[in-house]
């Protein structure tokens, strides 16, 4: 029997397969510290547990609206008020299972086949996935390491044809870290108004930064109606297995989104929805707390990365990731990419990180190798996990 021909266009996230691949060492008795995987090893705070059992006890337990329950559409809408100084309606507000739906809506609501979309290259592997999926055509635009992973905007520029229909940004990024300049959102901010373009905005991460101030495009002038902030609770509530996102964007294509919505998981799951209230009115201090951890991990792994030999790791401004260039090391161990040392370190150092193609294939002319380490684990871990690297790399 036949499956549909769609199927052979739909990507993988690598992290899933390392994540099978260390389970697999890890029952066979091998020890191994994981640099691997992306959700903070935080969990979820108090308050937000007890809001959603509170929530069950209420039988908050039906179905609910499509687009999201109105009370926490209106808390996103304040908040997002706030946080990007623009002012948002509850109408604007599409709530999801998650920030990773706000991808396959936003590009299953906006690209025809053969439209073309940009998407950052390294980046969040399930944009040029779904962009494939639809048959539209993928537009990887480099993140230059020089300019701490900001895109090179005369570069991205040439990129536009007739046919470019929409932008994705991640700022802070996974996997680099980087976060983009106020510049840099400045001149993308003018490309898209120029050429009349979409901007989805991925900013999962934009709670967890460390230096400098957090700004979506979508508070540049010109661009609210054309952007869609994806947002959510995942990462920085620690809210990974609750499933819990949304979509800010035009009431136009809400409404669409909706639609979509309708026909696929009806809604969201409902006495989660009301722990999101929680989430965003509640405390904030066990945030403050987990970005404070993250910040004292991030010195401590640039610092111990950039004292092994082969490796350079830049300074990450935002998200709990680590992209360090390991051309030379590479070069030293006589590996031809950063996969071969990748299988390397799981295997003979027991750690486990991911290879930068994990995060879209190598940019034209970029000679470079990198890998992903994320710090969300103990500082023990990391002090433990580099030393392993630092006797398996200079042997
Ligand atoms: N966007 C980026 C850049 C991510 O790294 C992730 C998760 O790793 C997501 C979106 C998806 O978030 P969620 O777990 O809320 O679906």
């Amino acid at each position: 029997m036949k499956t549909a021909h769609r199927l052979g266009k739909l990507g993988m996230e690598n992290a899933f397969e390392v994540l099978a691949e260390v389970n697999k060492l890890k029952s066979a008795g091998r020890d191994v510290i994981s640099f691997a995987i992306g959700e903070p090893d935080f969990e979820t705070p108090a308050n937000i547990k007890q809001a959603c059992i509170n929530a069950i006890n209420s039988n908050h337990t039906h179905y609910g609206p499509s687009n999201g329950i109105l009370p926490l559409r209106e808390a996103i809408a304040d908040y997002i008020s706030q946080t990007r100084r623009i002012p948002v309606k509850a109408n604007e507000v599409v709530v999801m299972p998650g920030g990773k739906p706000v991808i396959y809506y936003t590009i299953h609501a906006l690209v025809d086949p053969g439209d073309e979309v940009i998407y950052p290259n390294p980046g969040f592997p399930i944009y040029e996935s779904v962009i494939n999926f639809v048959g539209g055509v993928p537009i990887p635009a480099p993140l230059i390491e020089e300019k701490n992973f900001n895109f090179d905007t005369e570069q991205l520029e040439k990129l536009i044809t007739p046919k470019t229909k929409l932008i994705i940004l991640n700022s802070p990024q996974n996997p680099t870290g980087g976060m983009l300049t106020k510049q840099n959102l400045e001149e993308i901010a003018r490309i898209a108004i120029t050429n009349n373009l979409w901007v989805l905005s991925d900013e999962i991460y934009s709670r967890i930064i460390y230096d400098g101030e957090f700004l979506s495009i979508s508070s540049l002038p010109g661009m609210k109606d054309r952007t869609i902030i994806l947002d959510g609770f995942s990462k920085t509530y620690a809210m990974t297995g609750w499933r819990l996102g949304y979509g800010v964007m035009n009431e136009t294509l809400a409404e669409h989104m909706t639609r979509l919505e309708t026909n696929c998981e009806s809604c969201t799951n409902t006495f989660i929805q009301h722990a999101g209230i929680e989430a965003l009115q509640g405390p904030q201090d066990s945030v403050l707390e987990m970005v404070a951890e993250f910040k004292f991990r991030r010195n401590l792994i640039v610092a111990g990365l950039n004292d092994i030999r082969g490796i350079c790791c830049k300074m990450p401004s935002g998200a709990f990731y680590a992209y360090p260039n390991v051309t030379e090391a590479c070069k030293n161990l006589g590996f031809g990419t950063a996969k071969e040392l990748q299988q390397y370190l799981l295997h003979q150092a027991g750690v486990a990180v991911l290879p930068g193609t994990s995060f879209g294939a190598r940019n034209k002319n970029d000679p470079n190798e990198y890998l992903r380490f994320s710090y969300a684990t103990s500082q023990e871990n990391i002090l433990k996990g580099l030393q392993l690297i630092k006797q398996a790399i200079e042997k």
